[in-house]
């Protein structure tokens, strides 16, 4: 088999977790599996580097350079000296040439009181690139050949948006060419989260990206499967973090994981689906720290389930934007310009709804894209086309998802009594063509309380015959 296998920020924490990641590799690896692997920065890494990145323009000395470069060759070096003794000379070099070329970054950052979309992509790309030596260093340490590459080199293209960029489809060859003939004889280690614009600039891929990496890569070696190796046993009902019987699912389609994401899942990149999709490669997620268990498979079609609702999620970093005016009614281009206007200002927006009226249009955007989406919106008042554009920042979106809804009547129905019940006001609902999904809107405050209510609701932490 061809695994592609992506192992996230906790599962690489320190030495003693690095070494269980070689285990996992070695067991396969002698089993006569061909791997290449993704490794995303150290936990908490890629947070530091953008919390002292961007404070740097403003800042009123340049004293949180030093301490950050020190937390890093200390985390690092330990990490080194754990997981692959032989070779502290010479990572434990490559890792302190880094850091130093880190530091004369963030240092030219504070000097120009700038910190541009390509720069804080450079800055922010560090963790991964401190970390995947270390990770091809310990895979020798066992006797398992690897070469470290970054996203560039492993011929991942991108658009040339910083710091969202999206893959370009001439990757695919590129990536077959170049990691392909490694898979024969070695594990090929790759840096997550990062790729490079056509004429070789250095882009990101958003936050959690290296999801995105794997299923870039994977669809770029044709790989049997797509493991992502996490921190819990695989995608769950609900984040556990919100609602504590949340229950691990075995089996999802790509669309069903690609609605969770897209409304704040965050145990997958929104992206990180249509790569392998493309080619129908199987996703599994799975626990490093418990590898026996089978974790959840992503697969077009899931498995038949006689559920409806399978997850919830919400997600609270959005906001809601209200465009009212009686001379919106049944004026055509509206709709056109208000979209247009916000497609030019690169303004993502999540939800849509417009009242029968048709004196209203609301719409849920990123909480970041809120003020640029205002501004750029308040032209269209001075231009006369709409009324008022007001904005509320203490929303959150949540979303229920399940292909089983499609075809299920009443399921909406469900939903909205049983959150009438529990006396969440409901302020906007919103169903896509694919009946995968309905997602609502409600106070921030009301967004916990509203997944409880469904979970319940539903059921969901009880055993289906999935
Ligand atoms: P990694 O570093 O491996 O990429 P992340 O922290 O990005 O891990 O994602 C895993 C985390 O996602 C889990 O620890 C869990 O707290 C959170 N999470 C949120 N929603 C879900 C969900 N529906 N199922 C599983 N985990 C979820
Ligand atoms: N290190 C990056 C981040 O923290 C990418 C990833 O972990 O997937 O967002
Ligand atoms: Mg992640």
């Amino acid at each position: 088999m061809r695994y592609l296998m992506k192992f996230g920020g906790t599962s690489v924490a320190d030495a003693q977790c690095i070494r269980r990641v070689v285990d996992i590799l070695e067991h396969h690896h002698r089993a006569g599996d061909e791997l290449a692997v993704v490794v995303s920065a150290q936990r908490g890494v890629t947070d530091q580097l953008i919390e002292v990145a961007s404070a740097l323009p403003t800042a009123k000395d340049s004293s949180a350079i030093k301490p950050l470069i020190q937390a890093l060759s200390t985390r690092h070096m330990t990490t080194l000296e754990g997981a692959a003794p032989d070779f502290i000379a010479e990572v434990g070099a490559e890792i302190e040439e880094r850091l130093i070329s880190l530091e004369n970054i963030l240092f030219a950052i504070y000097n120009l009181r700038e910190l541009t979309p390509r720069s804080r992509d450079h800055v922010i790309s560090f963790g991964e690139r401190l970390l995947a030596p270390i990770v091809g260093a310990a895979l020798r340490q066992r006797g398992i050949g690897s070469t470290v590459l970054d996203g560039c080199e492993a011929g991942i293209l991108t658009t040339p948006q910083h710091g969202e960029s999206t893959a370009l489809p001439e990757s695919d060859d590129r990536i077959k060419r170049r990691i392909g003939p490694l898979l024969k004889k070695e594990i090929p280690v790759i840096m997550g989260f990062m790729g490079c614009s056509k004429d070789g600039i250095l882009t990101t891929l958003g936050r959690s990206g290296s999801d995105y990496s794997a299923s870039i890569l994977g669809a770029g070696i044709d790989a049997d499967e797509i493991w992502i190796w996490t921190d819990v046993d695989g995608i769950m009902t609900c984040d556990p973090r919100v609602i504590n019987d949340a229950r691990v699912m075995n089996s999802l389609s790509y669309l069903e994981v690609m609605e969770l994401s897209y409304f704040g899942a965050k145990v997958m990149h929104p992206r990180s689906i249509e790569p392998a999709m493309r080619k129908n490669i199987l996703v599994r997620v799975k626990n490093t720290f418990n590898p026996s268990h089978p974790g959840t498979v992503i697969v077009r079609n899931g498995q038949p389930d006689h559920r409806v609702v399978k997850a919830l999620t919400y997600i609270d970093k959005v906001g809601a934007i209200n465009i009212n005016g009686a001379q919106m009614i049944g004026r055509p281009g509206v709709a056109k310009a208000i979209f247009t206007i916000l497609a030019d200002h690169e303004v993502n927006v999540m939800m849509i709804s417009q009242g029968s009226s048709e004196a209203n249009i609301s719409l849920i955007v990123d909480e970041a894209h809120i003020s640029t989406a205002v501004k750029a919106l308040s032209d269209l008042v001075k231009q006369g086309v709409v009324r008022e554009v007001s904005h509320n920042h203490e929303v959150c979106a949540v979303a229920v998802v399940g292909a089983g809804m499609a075809g299920a009547p009443g399921t909406g129905g469900r939903i909205f009594t049983a959150l009438g019940t529990a006396g969440v006001n409901v302020m906007m609902i919103s169903q896509g063509s694919s009946e995968a999904n309905i997602s609502f809107v409600v106070s921030q405050d009301d967004g916990p309380r509203a997944v409880r209510v469904l979970h319940d609701e539903f059921r969901l932490s009880e055993e289906s015959n999935e």
